[in-house]
């Protein structure tokens, strides 16, 4: 449930949200309309805002401006949809205790070149990967979250 442009968005930001969107096919998880040939229209979603460090990195939604627009107008709507993509409730309460970890946001922000070099070399193995499911070939567009080491 994000504040919008207020958060300032850096290279790590730009490359999350291309594996968001990518490991989603180009497509908004709420409508199911397909973004490839205009990805602008198509944006990360995050639960909670983004100016939450300890989970500004961590798993987001793919949708359409409308439908982003649209869940941040229905909180319970927006959490159905969420704990659906996280993998349940449990999922939920794990992701919620990650967001209050103030360890987890210091980290992320000391770390923010590690994490955006991260998330460019996922992006650019999930690239791989949709080419790979476009030529009919076994494919992974699971996101893998970087994790603190
Ligand atoms: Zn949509």
């Amino acid at each position: 449930m994000g504040f919008g442009g207020k958060i300032k968005r850096n290279q790590a930001d730009k490359h999350f949200s291309d594996c968001i969107r990518k490991s989603q096919n180009w497509s908004c998880q709420r409508c199911g309309k397909n973004y490839e040939d205009k990805p602008a229209g198509l944006q990360c979603s995050h639960f909670i805002t983004r100016g939450n460090w300890a989970v500004r990195y961590d798993t987001s939604l793919s949708l359409c401006a409308y439908c982003h627009n649209w869940v941040e107008g229905n909180p319970p709507e927006h959490i159905k949809l969420f704990t659906a993509h996280i993998g349940g409730e449990r999922e939920l309460e794990k992701f919620i205790e990650r967001s209050e970890c103030k360890g987890l946001a210091q980290h992320n922000r000391a770390n923010v070149k590690a994490l955006s070099a991260y998330y460019k070399a996922e992006s650019e193995r999930l690239s791989e990967e949709l080419q790979k499911a476009k030529e009919g070939k076994q494919h992974d567009l699971k996101l893998y979250r970087y994790i603190r080491r």
